[in-house]
């Protein structure tokens, strides 16, 4: 990609609340929830997104548990608005909307209406008793074991599960967004006209170092145990005795 070509997938993280709270999650719902994207937020990034005809082949809704936010269906709709532009816009294009759900939440009130209206539902069910070999604990980093910058990872925008939008901007990636948000790391691009490759990495820098996803790193939970490293110790506490101030999608004109 270059630093000119336009990001094509986005997760929505409309929420960081679940009513599953799998340890180290890496949205931190279950150790740093916090409040809900507003139906305004969403909108936003819909005008933008049909302002610039910005190109997304993939959006997906998700948490937290989306279905959990008092206006889901709002904002469903609203995604559907963006939906319908793209597929005028670029009827070549399959402009993909899906939710990610653990399959509990509302989900049962929703299914039929998601399916009617054509939102894939991808459902993937958790356990905090019995998380699977592969969860990575994110209470460690990778700055615990060797300080400095870490290169980006796969998942990483376009080459994996796609740039993350969340109530603080745009991120490289959702866990990433997560990560920022909870240590307060207030770099969130608030425009998408400035969202580039170059600001990714700029990101990259700060957050890759933080993260337990980082490729050639991956502390297991299972191997572990539900502990934190130091940086996360620390950085848990902070944020249990005063979430950080964050900028709010929506404020930057
Ligand atoms: S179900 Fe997903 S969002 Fe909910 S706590 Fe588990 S990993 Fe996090
Ligand atoms: S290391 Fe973490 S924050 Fe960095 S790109 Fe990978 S998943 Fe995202």
């Amino acid at each position: 990609m270059s630093d000119t070509e336009r990001f094509g997938h986005v997760e929505i993280e409309i929420n960081s609340v679940c009513d599953v709270n799998c340890p180290a999650c890496d949205r931190y719902c279950d150790v740093a929830p916090c409040q809900n994207m507003t139906l305004a937020q969403v909108r936003r990034f819909v005008d933008e997104s049909i302002r610039l005809d910005w190109p997304w082949v993939r959006m997906h809704i998700l948490g937290g548990e989306p279905t959990l936010h008092p206006q889901f269906a709002e904002i469903a709709r609203d995604l559907m608005r963006l939906r319908a532009h793209l597929q005028s816009r670029y009827p070549e294009s399959d402009s993909l909307l899906r939710v990610l759900t653990n399959g509990r939440g509302r989900l049962a009130d929703y299914h039929a209406w998601l399916v009617a209206n054509e939102i894939h539902v991808a459902i993937s069910p958790k356990d905090p008793a019995r998380m699977p070999d592969y969860w990575d604990n994110m209470w460690t980093a990778p700055v615990d074991v060797t300080p400095g910058l870490q290169p980006a990872c796969a998942i990483f925008g376009i080459r994996g599960c796609g740039i993350g939008l969340t109530r603080h901007g745009f991120f490289l990636c959702g866990a990433g967004a997560s990560i920022a948000r909870v240590c307060g790391l207030d770099i969130g691009v608030q425009r998408l006209d400035d969202l580039t490759m170059p600001a990714m990495l700029a990101q990259a820098d700060a957050i890759c170092r933080l993260c337990a996803h980082k490729e050639g790193y991956h502390i297991r939970l299972r191997d572990s145990g539900p502990v934190a490293g130091p940086f996360w110790a620390d950085a848990l506490a902070r944020y249990r005795a005063a979430p950080p101030p964050m900028t709010l999608y929506g404020e930057t004109k």
